[in-house]
């Protein structure tokens, strides 16, 4: 690591850090080629990491959790991701999930829901992107309608991380008009009226699931609801600005690390003029701009979730965070397949595979267009508040009372 993520990073920090490259390295890297053959849905090696209590990263030990904070999630998350895309998709998925029951849950959604999760027995999703809105949030179109202590679900949800082997969904639909008018509800996977689409691979993250929900007159108790009626706007936003755009910037690191790591020993080993091509000033420099880019993506994240363990104002930096993680990578990819040439072509080589993975990191939480536009904002002086000041440190208490608080303006994007 340089010098300047010695400054985020403890020693207790860094031996996490080897623990999860090392069963990465170990038990996950195995499987890698299979889940590329088949493209299936890997649920047993999902529930295996999960077990590990990882996804519980930043739960309350009192509720089972590592209580270990944004930081360490963040080196969970990068550290699976060197060795699988899918997996650290998984990961950040799941854990994205657990946000908002740990912002939004009342006592007993925490007691009940926290434990598991932490376990690794209950993989938590949030679905709020429907195929007509995407990322405008507020153009969705999915409800629920009152009926005595029960609300009715109706609608269709797209890309939901861990679709298909998410065991408590996290939906956000309409209850009404306007931005107030979305909430969000607590629906488990074997409720009935809950449908999965089929699973339908795409480019990249083999492994991993991003399907389709449908909700035909899904009943659930009114008790489902998480946070108050209303809040699902404040719900959906701020789990992704807290664990989702930092998340798949961890996502992002971890692929980008990875290409490096590999572009070099292709460059060490392929032989042209007479010397390995690490010795041409172009290939040096091209690995130069690629750890560039990297240095300044992982710097820019440990600041960025470092603040928010401290309790300090950051959306900014998360925001930041997501762009630049996915900018960096994104051209790190290309020059990766430029110094593999031909052969980066094929699927034996993994660079074919981070490359694919690499298109994955940009839409969820917002695609780069929607960071920038939030970034904007703050320079216009058109933002209201900050998730990370309202939600830190998170309290052990509900916060169905807690004031209203919509820190973005009326364009209402993920
Ligand atoms: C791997 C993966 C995992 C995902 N996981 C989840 C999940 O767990 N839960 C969930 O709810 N969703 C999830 N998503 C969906 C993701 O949040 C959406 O893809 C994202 O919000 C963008 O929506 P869209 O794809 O419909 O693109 P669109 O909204 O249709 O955007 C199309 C283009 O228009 C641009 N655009 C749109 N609006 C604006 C604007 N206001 N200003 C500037 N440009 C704009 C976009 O940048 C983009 O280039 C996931 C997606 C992927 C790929």
């Amino acid at each position: 690591m340089t010098s300047t993520t010695a400054l985020f990073l403890t020693d207790e920090h860094e031996a996490l850090r080897t623990k999860i490259r090392t069963y990465a390295e170990t038990e996950i890297a195995p499987r890698v080629a299979e889940m590329e053959a088949h493209r299936h849905v890997d649920q047993d090696l999902s529930a295996r990491i999960a077990r590990q209590g990882w996804i519980g990263a930043t739960i309350d030990p009192a509720y089972g959790g590592m209580g270990a904070g944004h930081l360490a999630k963040t080196l969970i998350i990068e550290e699976i991701s060197r060795v699988s895309g899918a997996m650290g998709a998984m990961v950040q998925a799941s854990q994205l999930g657990t946000a908002k029951i740990i912002y939004y849950g009342c006592d007993e959604q925490r007691k009940t829901w926290l434990p598991r999760i932490a376990a690794g027995t209950c993989l938590p999703t949030i679905a709020v992107t429907e195929a007509d809105s995407g990322s405008h949030v507020l153009g969705m179109q999915a409800t629920a309608r009152r009926d005595g202590d029960d609300y009715i679900l109706s609608g269709r949800k797209v890309y939901i991380g861990n679709s298909h082997i998410g065991d408590l969904h996290g939906v956000v639909v309409r209850t009404g008009p306007g931005s107030r008018g979305l909430s969000a509800f607590l629906v488990e996977a074997d409720r009935p009226g809950l449908s999965l689409g089929p699973h339908r691979p795409a480019m990249g993250l083999h492994g991993f699931s991003f399907g389709e929900l449908f909700l035909d007159g899904c009943r659930v108790p009114a008790s489902n609801m998480i946070g108050a009626e209303g809040e699902g706007l404040d719900v959906a936003y701020s789990s992704s600005v807290l664990y989702g755009r930092p998340n798949l910037a961890a996502v992002a690191l971890g692929i980008h690390q990875a290409i490096i790591e590999q572009s070099v020993a292709v460059a060490e080993r392929r032989i042209r003029h007479g010397q390995p091509l690490a010795e041409l000033p172009t290939i040096q420099q091209r690995l130069g701009r690629m750890q560039s880019r990297l240095t300044t993506a992982r710097t820019v994240l440990y600041d960025a979730v470092h603040k928010l363990d401290l309790g300090l104002p950051c959306d900014d930096e998360l925001i930041n965070a997501k762009h630049t993680g996915v900018e960096a990578l994104l051209a790190t990819a290309q020059d990766g397949m430029r110094l593999h040439g031909a052969a980066g072509l094929y699927p034996d080589q993994p660079m074919e595979r981070f490359f694919r993975d690499a298109q994955h990191v940009e839409p969820p939480a917002g695609t780069d267009d929607i960071q920038l536009h939030r970034l904007g904002e703050k320079a216009l002086g058109r933002t209201r508040g900050q998730w990370s000041q309202r939600h830190a440190p998170p309290q052990p208490t509900t916060s169905k009372a807690a004031p209203a608080l919509r820190p973005t303006t009326p364009s209402a994007t993920s």
